[in-house]
């Protein structure tokens, strides 16, 4: 089995379910793309592999709940990415308003700002925060240049 996937099939297993080959399959399906996919592509990747559309919602909604994976939901749909052991836990996502598309923004720099964003909210409403989704709504930079044109890119 593949290195990468070892910390998941200990929390699956420690959680009292087996690591599947479907489970795999989908982990890895998620950990390889370049975008966020919602359950929908999941499958369309993985159905080659006798995986079928019931499986996917199933396995991805254990791996929500045991913090494998993140929802995004956008109008209605659910994408998802990996939540941990993630080359980038902690960014902010850009809908484009054009596109569609949702993107991963470079958040870093200010990953310190989006910490102290969460301490000052925990401590003015007595609250404890667990997680952080930012959505900026906006053009991406492909459709920015579509509209406006090169030059005048920032
Ligand atoms: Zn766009
Ligand atoms: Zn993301």
């Amino acid at each position: 089995m593949d290195r990468d996937l070892v910390p998941f099939k200990k929390m699956i297993e420690d959680n009292g379910n087996k690591f599947t080959i479907q489970k795999r399959t989908i982990l890895k399906t998620i950990m390889e793309s370049s975008v966020h996919l919602n359950a929908k592509e999941i499958y369309e990747k993985v159905k080659g592999e006798n995986i079928g559309l019931a499986t996917v919602y199933r396995n991805l909604k254990e791996f929500q709940e045991l913090g494998i994976v993140k929802e995004l939901n956008v109008n209605g749909i659910s994408y998802y990415e990996m939540k941990i052991f993630s080359k980038k836990p902690l960014h902010i996502h850009l809908k484009c308003y054009e596109c569609d598309n949702i993107i991963d923004m470079d958040s870093s720099g200010i990953d310190i700002e989006y910490l102290k964003l969460n301490k000052m909210v925990e401590e003015k409403n007595n609250m404890e925060i667990f997680d952080i989704d930012i959505m900026f709504i906006g053009l991406c930079s492909r459709c920015k240049e579509e509209r406006y044109g090169e030059t005048n890119k920032v």
